[in-house]
């Protein structure tokens, strides 16, 4: 039923609806002040409101009008998101199959969530008059030193600066003179976004670009106005960085905006201190250890143009742009791009997306990049960059694997020819770096009599016993335990620690290299706020002989001092269950081997492994990783794999196994099958129960993307009918990772 006339406002209300609501106006309302883009506060359920925003004004609703509620509350006078910002939500929303509301909720800041203020805070401050410009500084009254260092200060600053930052400068007492400037009509009043602080003199000028960064650097530069997607593929410390640095310069003077992407939190304040160096411009950063207010500040000044350069992890790219001037996205192939809860977007993907909507160039940096973006590439959808060397004087790594089923090292972590290495290169003060890619002490504990093994009571999955706690703990739902003293099963007194972390090598170390200074790095040595830096410091400091990490150690970080880096065991990565875990094995073992000889000093990589002649590792470490991703491309081929396929996860959860098949199995039965969409399913996830729910899931896979998308939309709406309170799903559109 539709009623003419009277208009009905299509609101997106932060919950799992796959539209929009409608509601009524509050009264008194003109329809000018009814934007696309500006919140309300709406009535939602039986007493609770909610903070939503208007999509758009219609004429007509498919519900009875007079069930329509009406807004309680119009929030914003002006829309809080530009139209283009509204049309990319609206995008993702329909590319992702997630509800709008929720979309929305994910994209923008917490106080905007909540319904506080979207306009800068503004701050005192103080700009020079035309007439105080024209003061010779040396007419001044002799006593006048406090308006003549004023002046000065304000000169350099011909923008204006703010009131707190002439008192940090000068000093508390120059308020008077301030007044007395003012009185003379040579400085006056103004207010002003309190911008992010920027030095002086930027003290890295850029560099000489050699021939392969020059053609890049051109080639981007002369497409600056157009949708111009490129992959840069170079090497660790090949000269990825200098070159987004030189073509960001020129998107600066062009006045437009600069977003860049990195994969960790930990890398942010290396780079934004890179970019700090080169440019004397206010830059955003955005990442979720910043407070609330932080994320609001940067957002604003992004959207309002007022910060040319915005450098932030995945969620930063729905930072608004008014003057969008390019995109990258550095290390592209990092999986942390992907979100792997709620709206399961890829920040890489929605770059790509946001640079061509508009218009604009985007640089998909990595030393080994994804099977995706490679396939792009070759493709020609993509230009293909390559630095193939080195930047500077340093070399690249050599690499050896030792074969770790020799009878002699069964027991150890660390071989005969790793320990040789390590004391040589401590020996002659150079750094080490051990790569083990599991925290904690031992992943498991064994009763040998029996066979018992520790395993979580909420998941399917075994226990890892942390030396600094104590303790045994679950890596997938946090819970932990005391150690056992005897075995639970068979009541044997002794119980076997198995396997190695990064706390056993660490105390490995210690006892081999006593007088060695060891640091470990993995996420619980750096779980407090500026650990990391801390540990950074200590490194580049030189306080460290030897370094113990996790994969935080593998990314982006410079360590010139190192010459040797030693993994512990690759496997894993080898037979894996997914058919991406391969990519990552490499992508993995080339990044940690490129934080070795970074300087002047030639690097060593050593590789233990229990496969010395798995195909795939001895193509990577022979003939690199180019010829990996070209065989590797292959075979996903052979298996139509993504990127010759696009696939969807429908993923559910349920308190008793049956529930979750059951609900697939009819889930799988409201699905309008079609030759193009394959089906796999509904089966156990791999890790069937986590946290206390039973997982199960459908695959579906088509080589026609728009086919699937279609089945999609068709399907999902007749899920949330299957779903209670013990049973809860969610999809997955271009799963990362089908566990
Ligand atoms: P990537 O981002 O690919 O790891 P970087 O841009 O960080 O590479 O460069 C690695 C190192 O080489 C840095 O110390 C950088 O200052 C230096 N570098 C980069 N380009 C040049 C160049 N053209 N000439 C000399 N040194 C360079
Ligand atoms: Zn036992
Ligand atoms: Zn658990």
């Amino acid at each position: 039923m539709s009623k003419k006339n009277s208009l009905i406002l299509q609101v997106a209300v932060p919950k799992p609806l796959y539209s929009h609501f409608d509601y009524l106006p509050p009264v008194g309302i003109k329809r000018n002040q009814l934007q696309p883009g500006i919140r309300l506060r709406v009535p939602f359920g039986k007493k609770q409101t909610y903070v939503g925003m208007l999509l758009g004004v219609a004429e007509t609703t498919t519900v009875a009008v007079e069930k329509l509620k009406a807004v309680k509350e119009i929030i914003d006078k002006v829309p809080i998101l530009s139209e283009e910002s509204l049309n990319l939500l609206q995008w993702a929303s329909r590319y992702y199959h997630h509800p709008i509301g929720e979309v929305i909720r994910t994209a923008l800041p917490t106080s905007l969530n909540k319904g506080l203020s979207a306009e800068i805070p503004l701050l005192r401050g103080w700009k020079l008059t035309a007439e105080g410009l024209a003061q010779p500084l040396d007419k001044l009254p002799k006593n006048a030193h406090r308006q003549q260092a004023v002046l000065n200060f304000l000169r350099q600053h011909p923008q204006g600066i703010s009131h707190i930052a002439i008192i940090n400068q000068l000093s508390t007492h120059i308020n008077a003179t301030l007044r007395t400037l003012e009185k003379k009509e040579w400085i006056r009043h103004q207010l002003m976004a309190n911008t992010p602080k920027v030095v002086d003199i930027p003290q890295s000028p850029p560099l000489q670009l050699n021939a392969a960064q020059t053609k890049v650097v051109n080639q981007v530069l002369a497409q600056l106005r157009q949708f111009s997607p490129g992959l840069l593929d170079g090497v660790t410390g090949s000269g990825k960085t200098e070159v987004y640095l030189q073509i960001i310069q020129k998107v600066i003077e062009a006045d437009r905006q600069a977003l860049i992407l990195v994969p960790e939190i930990n890398l942010t304040p290396q780079i934004v201190n890179r970019f700090k160096r080169r440019f004397a411009v206010p830059i955003g950063v955005w990442h979720s250890k910043l407070t609330v207010q932080e994320r609001l500040h940067t957002w604003l000044l992004a959207r309002d143009g007022i910060t040319p350069i915005v450098i932030g992890t995945r969620s930063a790219i729905w930072t608004p742009l008014a003057r969008p001037g390019i995109f990258i996205v550095d290390e592209e192939h990092d999986p942390s791009y992907k979100q792997q809860d709620h709206f399961r977007y890829s920040a890489r993907d929605i770059a790509v997306v946001r640079a061509q909507r508009a218009q604009v160039p985007i640089l998909l940096g990595s030393a080994t990049p994804s099977l995706d973006t490679l396939y792009n590439a070759q493709q020609q959808r993509y230009e293909h960059f390559v630095l193939p060397e080195r930047a500077g004087i340093a070399v690249h790594p050599t690499f050896h694997l030792v074969d770790m089923r020799l009878p002699s090292y069964k027991k150890e972590s660390l071989s005969l020819p790793l320990k040789k290495a390590i004391s040589q290169r401590l020996a002659a003060h150079q750094q080490v770096l051990l790569f083990i890619n599991r925290r904690g002490y031992a992943p498991l504990l064994m009763c040998y009599k029996c066979g018992w093994v520790a395993f979580c009571q909420h998941c399917d999955a075994r226990l890892t016993y942390h030396e600094s706690n104590q303790r045994l703990f679950c890596h997938h739902c946090g819970d932990s335990r005391l150690l056992d003293t005897q075995c639970p099963n068979c009541q044997h007194p002794k119980l076997f620690l198995l396997g190695q972390g990064t706390e056993r090598v660490e105390e490995q170390l210690q006892k081999q290299f006593p007088d060695a200074r060891i640091l470990r790095i993995d996420s619980d040595s750096t779980r407090r706020k500026y650990a990391m830096e801390k540990l950074l410091e200590r490194i580049h400091k030189g306080e460290v002989d030897i370094l113990v990490g996790t994969q935080m150690l593998a990314k982006g970080h410079h360590f010139p001092k190192v010459t040797l880096v030693g993994v512990i065991n690759i496997d894993g990565g080898l037979y894996g269950v997914d058919f991406r875990d391969t990519e990552r094995m490499a992508q993995l073992l080339v990044q940690v081997a490129g934080r070795a000889g970074r300087a002047n000093e030639p690097g060593e990589v050593i590789i233990q492994t229990y496969h010395p002649d798995h195909p795939l590792l001895t193509r990577l470490i022979r003939q690199g990783y180019a010829t990996f991703a070209e065989a590797a491309l292959k075979e996903r081929q052979t298996a139509a794999f993504p990127p010759f396929s696009r696939l969807a996860l429908l993923r559910v959860e349920a308190t008793e196994r049956d529930k979750a098949m059951d609900f697939l199995n009819k889930a799988k039965m409201q699905i309008q099958q079609c030759d193009e969409v394959q089906l796999w399913g509904p089966v156990a996830a791999p890790m069937e129960r986590r946290d206390k729910w039973y997982r199960a899931q459908i695959l579906l896979q088509s080589e026609q993307r728009d086919v699937l998308h279609r089945l999609l939309s068709q399907w999902l709406p007749t899920l949330p009918a299957l779903a209670s309170h013990s049973v809860r799903w969610s999809l997955d559109v271009d799963p990362q990772d089908l566990h």
